[in-house]
């Protein structure tokens, strides 16, 4: 269903989702339920003051939870920095999931919204959010229709308080996902990422202190809060904490996605929930995160996939899209792919990603790659862009370098 959802069959879904048949929606979780299973207690005890803002960050600080959009930016600490900016506050919720290979915000989205939801509700109340922006990559129209009749249902409940949310569609541009993009879109301006500092949970939407989370970073709060630190803490694996889902795709027998402890290793990720190689494939490599994450040979498959973990080899974990490249892939045509989608959603603004994924796709295209060249330029790319984009995006070519080097002479 994740993966192929149409709009005639979601319409079908929402139909069910209303009669609360439970037989006709095995997969989606009503607002019946949810409640049922105790949705909405956190959020109610927070708003009628039998629960502490202090006290929730003080949860979320114990339990080591990270925003899980790429940057994995500690929760606790987002939340205190947009408070500590007197009002009015906003809210964004980054949905705008184009990182390619990376499907796993849609799952919640279009599987568990109401708990997506009410994680959304309690961070808006933890920083007295006058509005919440949902901004919605517009590839994903089954969700919209899911947010829209849950957010109705929502205020019919009378869960949002005062609270307007607002449901923005992308059109289409990767780098609406960078954060400051985002809020310049929401403003209604081409999304050209913004110098930083100021950072947007200070001088964020409409100039305002803007607390910025994306949808799985939400999700997990009303099971941290009701639960307790120590459950989330406890679930993870090889010293990570908590719990992460994976977007797995590649030549693996079950491409989807997984909730994992965080910290499993791509072999274990692979085997214990991919279902191992396809047939007639031998591991070769993988991205950890996506298009920007960098890519790593099958040799360091047992590195722990968390933050923090596989910068010194180069490389990222970010939204946690996990690629698999087989004997049979050419990765020399892999690395000129990610750079061409570089190229592609560079916004250019700014000159070394403008014309250095440009000038590093030509070089790519040579039988024999000019290392030295390429590196100096990835090296002004890094240094000199003013987003991540650009930062990220010679990682690629630079683990071929580093990793494969007699694929590129
Ligand atoms: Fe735009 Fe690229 Fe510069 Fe980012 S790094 S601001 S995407 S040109």
């Amino acid at each position: 269903y994740v993966g192929n959802a149409t709009t005639d069959k979601v319409d079908k879904l929402i139909d069910a989702e209303k009669r609360n048949d439970p037989l006709v929606v095995p997969s989606i979780i009503s607002f019946t339920d949810y409640e049922k299973s105790g949705g909405f207690t956190t959020l109610s005890k927070l708003r009628e003051g039998r629960l502490k803002t202090a006290d929730v960050i003080e949860i979320l600080g114990d339990s080591g939870h990270r925003g899980l959009g790429g940057a994995g930016f500690p929760h606790a600490l987002k939340l205190n920095s947009v408070l500590s900016v007197p009002g009015p506050r906003y809210m964004a919720v980054n949905a705008d999931e184009s990182e390619p290979g990376t499907f796993k915000d849609r799952y919640f989205l279009n599987m568990n919204p109401y708990q997506f939801l009410e994680g959304m509700l309690i961070g808006a109340e933890i920083v007295d959010a006058r509005s919440i922006y949902i901004f919605l990559r517009d590839e994903y129209p089954e969700s919209a229709q899911i947010l829209s009749e849950c957010i109705d249902r929502l205020h019919n409940e009378k869960l949002t308080g005062e609270r307007e949310i607002i449901l923005r569609r992308g059109a289409g541009a990767y780098i609406c996902g960078e954060e400051s993009a985002m809020l310049e879109s929401i403003e209604g301006k081409r999304a050209l990422p913004r110098h930083k500092p100021p950072f947007p949970a200070h001088v964020g939407l409409f100039g305002r202190p803007t607390l910025i989370n994306n949808v799985e970073t939400l999700y997990w709060l009303p099971d941290i809060i009701r639960k307790g630190p120590d459950w989330f803490k406890e679930g993870g694996r090889h010293g990570s904490k908590g719990f992460r889902s994976f977007s797995l795709s590649g030549h693996v027998n079950k491409p989807g996605v997984y909730i994992t402890p965080a910290g499993i290793t791509a072999k274990e990720l692979i085997d214990e929930f991919g279902g191992g190689m396809q047939d007639g494939h031998v591991f070769r490599a993988y991205l950890p995160g996506g298009a920007s994450g960098g890519l790593l040979p099958a040799s360091m498959a047992d590195i722990p996939l968390d933050f923090g973990t596989l910068e010194k080899h180069g490389c990222f974990i970010g939204s946690a899209a996990v690629i698999v490249i087989s004997d049979k892939d050419d990765l020399k045509m892999v690395a000129r792919n990610l750079m061409r989608f570089f190229e592609d959603e560079s916004c250019g603004q700014c000159t070394p990603c403008r014309a250095g994924t440009e000038k590093a796709l030509k070089l790519m295209e040579a039988e024999q790659w000019d290392g030295d060249l390429l590196t100096e330029l990835s090296a002004v790319m890094r240094d000199a862009s003013i987003c991540g984009l650009g930062q990220a995006a010679p990682n690629g070519l630079m683990s071929i370098l580093k990793h494969f080097p007699e694929a590129v002479k």
